[in-house]
């Protein structure tokens, strides 16, 4: 997996200086910071309902073909869905997304907290499903300290990719859910991982993280997570994206539980 990321920081070396440069490509094809933007401009439209779902649909579609281009066009990231299975069953490949603690932190017995059904990324009206994992901290006072170090807590990636989106101007009031959320699109895997209900964020589109690296502090930011009767959680979903470039929630929590852990 090193040196998958090596290349991958390769090919976006310089992501972050694009755009106060002139680049010169003899390529038409948008850059990866492109996409980046494409992604946070929908999302935030999708959040607002200033766009049919419908249309946000054939947008995300669009994207994510976009993006898999792009890196499948470099050999590293070349991988048929044999190989990305045995991946996906693979604990080496992830990695614990919360510093210090352990699959015992997932909320719910073996996961259950995960409901798949009637989700649909592109309605923000539709609510009831939960295609995720919360995964909670030892916060009695709700202050996003950690009561056993006296310290923050820090959300890590669950596996290397090219962030896409984030957001960090959530206050408290807003009606929005997610908060300060990440959202980080994994080549390898074809799928998006999306990290809720962060304080700090560390990471911006078009950043290249490693599995393992900090993306954010844990934090209480969201419509119900904000609420006093919400423990501090992290909000982890997984989105596998389908030939058609749509998105399928998968539960991540086998993944979770035999992730590699960091101290
Ligand atoms: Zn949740």
């Amino acid at each position: 997996m090193r040196v998958l990321g090596i290349v991958g920081a390769l090919l976006i070396g310089g992501l972050n200086a694009a755009s106060s440069q002139t680049v010169i490509s003899d390529s038409d094809e948008p850059s990866l910071y492109t996409y980046c933007q494409r992604f946070q401009t929908l999302y935030t439209q999708i959040r607002e309902q200033s766009i049919t779902p419908d249309s946000a649909r054939m947008q995300f579609s669009r994207i994510m073909h976009g993006l898999q281009e792009r890196f499948h066009s470099q050999e590293s990231f070349q991988q048929d869905s044999i190989q990305r299975d045995s991946l996906r069953r693979s604990g080496l490949y992830f990695n614990f997304p919360i510093r210090g603690y352990s699959p015992s932190a997932i909320g719910g017995k073996h996961g259950e907290g995960y409901r798949g059904t009637g989700f649909d990324l592109f309605d923000y009206t539709v609510r009831g499903s939960h295609p995720a994992q919360d995964i909670f901290i030892v916060d009695r006072n709700q202050d996003v300290i950690d009561d056993r170090t006296g310290a923050p807590v820090d959300i890590l990636a669950v596996t290397s990719g090219l962030v896409i989106g984030i957001e960090t101007q959530w206050k408290p009031g807003s009606e929005y859910r997610g908060g300060n959320w990440i959202w980080v699109y994994d080549p390898i895997l074809h799928g998006l991982f999306y990290y809720a209900h962060n304080s700090q964020v560390d990471v911006r589109p078009g950043d290249w993280v490693q599995g393992g690296q900090k993306l954010a502090e844990m934090g209480r930011t969201g419509f119900n997570a904000y609420k006093s009767r919400s423990p501090t959680h992290l909000h982890l979903m997984y989105l596998q994206i389908q030939p058609d470039g749509l998105p399928q929630p998968i539960n991540p929590y086998p993944w979770l539980v035999s992730a590699q852990l960091s101290k």
